[in-house]
């Protein structure tokens, strides 16, 4: 697998097992049903950090949905804020209820592990992979919506048609992954939609951007706009491709020079995800083409009887979770002070 997890936190593993002979002895007859598999340590190791950014994001976004008058997304803002406050380990594993949301950097964390687990072992085989960016010119937060449902049918279309001139021996199998994103440009106040696409070849990117182009003409898609490169590191563009929704951390000067990381400090436009999260919402902005994943297994949530557990609710003020029992903290997590001062002045104006 390509993610490393030789520097696990040792110092977590000893909290469990020390935690785990606390609670056996102070809570003898205590027992708890717990379901599912339970994340593993490397991912609890990192939930404070994505804790504390989703909250604070998401209180943002409850202003912007307040505001706005928009109750639906102001509840589901809610529902993430309280997403994993309150977690139950047992073995080194956490379990809990997750939102499942978009805005949700735990859940979206765990569903990426999820989709890297599946997908790469298919994609690692293709002999010349490349990467496709298909994006439409940019557009006011009042057309988003109608870009992206756009945007997905110009796909189906062309894969469709690519399909049936591949069963007429006239042109290639189309092999892929896609993803449908979206990024907020805060100087323009415009909203770039864009695909991700990951292809088995370089005659699949080409087939595919020639017929964008031809669907869009250049009064909507520019064709320089749409690029093709070669991917020398898979797992890393499988992930590009996987991001999945929108660039929360932008530089405000929206200066990208290539290959370097700008010196402003970035800023989050919580008005701005507001409107692409609305015009995502309930919309797939994944999927492959030319490939099916091999069987799995139907998930059953299995039930567990537990008695050596420990119960952590994360404290806000600390940015921790913090063992209900023994005021134990679960991970040595120190925010940095440019990532507090960047969720402390999130923008809620801009869209
Ligand atoms: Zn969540």
């Amino acid at each position: 697998m390509y993610r490393s997890v030789k520097h696990l936190d040792t110092s977590l593993d000893k909290l469990a097992q020390e935690a785990t002979r606390i609670s056996d002895s102070y809570n003898p007859l205590g027992s708890k049903i717990i379901l599912g598999e339970g994340s593993v340590k490397d991912s609890i190791r990192k939930r404070p950090r994505k804790k504390m950014i989703t909250q604070k994001l998401n209180l943002a976004l409850i202003e912007v949905a307040k505001n706005k008058g928009d109750t639906k997304m102001e509840k589901r803002y809610r529902n993430t804020w309280y997403c994993q406050s309150h977690i139950t380990t047992h073995n080194g594993k956490a379990y809990g209820n997750y939102c499942k949301n978009r805005f949700c950097l735990v859940c979206l964390g765990i569903r990426k592990a999820d989709m890297i687990n599946r997908y790469y072992p298919i994609i690692e085989k293709w002999k010349q992979p490349h990467f496709l960016t298909l994006t439409v010119k940019a557009q006011p937060n009042q057309n988003l919506q109608k870009w992206m449902d756009g945007m997905k049918k110009a796909l189906t279309k062309i894969l469709k048609r690519c399909q049936k001139r591949f069963e007429r021996n006239r042109g290639p199998k189309l092999i892929g992954v896609y993803s449908l994103e979206c990024n907020f440009n805060p100087i323009r106040k415009t909203y770039n939609p864009h695909f991700h696409i990951l292809t088995a070849n370089k005659e699949i990117a080409n087939r595919i951007k020639e017929e964008w182009l031809q669907i869009w003409t250049p009064k909507y898609a520019l064709p320089y706009l749409q690029k093709i490169r070669k991917v020398k590191d898979t797992g890393k563009d499988l992930v590009e491709t996987i991001k999945y929704g929108a660039k929360i951390f932008i530089d405000p000067t929206m200066k990208k020079k290539k290959g370097m990381k700008s010196k402003t400090p970035h800023k989050i436009y919580a008005a701005g995800l507001h409107e692409i999260y609305k015009a995502m919402d309930n919309k797939r902005l994944f999927g492959s083409f030319g490939f099916r994943l091999p069987k799995e297994e139907p998930k059953v949530k299995k039930e567990k009887i537990v008695f050596d557990f420990q119960e952590w609710n994360y404290v806000p003020e600390i940015a921790d979770y913090v063992n209900n029992e023994t005021g134990q903290l679960m991970t040595s997590f120190i925010p940095d002070q440019s990532l507090e001062t960047i969720l402390n002045e999130i923008d809620t104006s801009s869209s």
